[in-house]
């Protein structure tokens, strides 16, 4: 049989890293750490109760839960101007950042990023109609500002996407240079919205502030940040964004209806007042990773600076080879970023120490 699959799909095979069973797991940027029992039992009696009204769909504009967000925010970012009318929320942010090329990018219209980066971001243009272009990052995977600016100006893209800190390399976006690309996406004529995906701003370095503290002077900024990471909620699936009124209003017409199920919102409220135990092992993962850097360095690699939960490492000559031989050892890291470069997430301390030996005894 033949199928009438869009030309631009065939050939294609879906994104996604390998789901394999082994036993440390260091590949797609998750927390190692389950909800302690006591989180648990509170998710557990959330879901207990919305399964009375399961009859009946749910609020369709979840103001509990984008409240919730909004003060979740409000101390962890400074950021005590956010109303649920500045919060916007999806099945994860991956859904979020489709919601706004759904609503402001789309065919003939350009989408820009800077590679490396989020492999994701591709899709998005792909799926709804957009131009996808990137510029190039510096050799240390900072974003050349001046070459940024002079592209908005040139291309008029309509989105521009920032992961900061950057996936795969760690890198943070300085506030300056967010704040300078911001301006310049404003002067493009018919408007231009600035995505910074901050999925991992939990995990940044002390000192190194949130995008969140630019929107009260650019409408036209979006933040986006995930429960998937510093979270431990990878599978609840609750990613969300924080901008203008004016933005939020427009990807709620671009929503599927009800797209985010009662249960979903149970469990993303019951994990927003646990936030903290959910979080408890973040400082230990920060520090996890900067000691992980250090080995790396130690033992002669090149480690993108990081603020996230992951480092960028190499170079290597045959990075399959290392990433095979590791497997074998029951460690799964990611080949992704530039030629001849690894990446690993930072797990437990005793994962981490099965990592270094694995790296030692494949690399000898
Ligand atoms: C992990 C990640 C996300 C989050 O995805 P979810 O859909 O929220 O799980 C978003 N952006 C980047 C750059 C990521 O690495």
């Amino acid at each position: 049989m033949e199928l009438p699959l869009r030309p631009e799909l065939r050939g294609l095979s879906p994104y996604g890293a390998p789901q394999l069973d082994v036993p440390v797991l260091l590949n797609v940027n998750e927390n190692p750490y389950a909800p302690p029992p006591s989180v648990v039992d509170a998710m557990a009696a959330a879901v207990r109760k919305a399964a009375e009204g399961l009859n009946r769909y749910p609020d369709r504009d979840f103001v509990g839960l984008r409240t919730d967000l909004a003060n979740y925010l409000a101390h962890e970012a400074h950021a005590d101007f956010l109303r649920h009318e500045n919060i916007w929320a999806a099945n994860g942010s991956n859904e979020v950042i489709l919601h706004l090329h759904q609503a402001f990018a789309g065919p003939g219209r350009v989408a820009l990023s800077f590679d490396p980066t989020y492999s994701m971001y591709p899709e998005y243009s792909r799926d709804s109609f957009t131009t996808y272009v990137t510029l190039p990052r510096r050799d240390d995977f900072a974003i050349d500002v001046e070459a940024a600016v002079a592209e908005i100006a040139e291309r008029r893209p309509t989105l521009v996407l920032l992961a900061s800190p950057n996936n795969p390399t760690g890198t943070a976006l300085p506030l300056y240079d967010a704040a300078a690309i911001a301006r310049a996406a404003a002067d493009v004529p018919g408007g231009c919205v600035v995505v910074i995906d901050e999925a991992y701003a939990e995990f940044r370095r002390r000192g190194v502030p949130s995008a969140i503290t630019l929107l009260p002077e650019n409408p036209n900024l979006a933040v986006t940040r995930t429960m998937s990471k510093a979270f431990a909620l990878a599978g609840g699936r609750l990613g969300y964004l924080a901008a203008s009124p004016a933005i939020v209003d427009a990807l709620r017409i671009v929503r599927l209806p009800y797209h985010l199920s009662a249960v979903t919102q149970a469990i993303a409220r019951a994990a927003l007042v646990h936030a903290r135990e959910l979080q408890a092992q973040v400082d230990e993962i920060r520090a996890e990773r900067d000691e992980t850097v250090r080995w790396l360095r130690d033992q002669g690699y090149t480690v993108a600076d990081t603020d996230a939960n992951f480092a960028l490492f190499g170079p290597f000559g045959d990075r399959e080879r290392v990433f095979r031989d590791m497997l074998e050892r029951g460690v799964l890291i990611r080949v992704v970023g530039p030629e001849g470069w690894l990446r690993v997430s930072i797990g437990t301390p005793q994962e981490m120490a099965r990592f270094r030996a694995a790296l030692t005894e494949v690399t000898a």
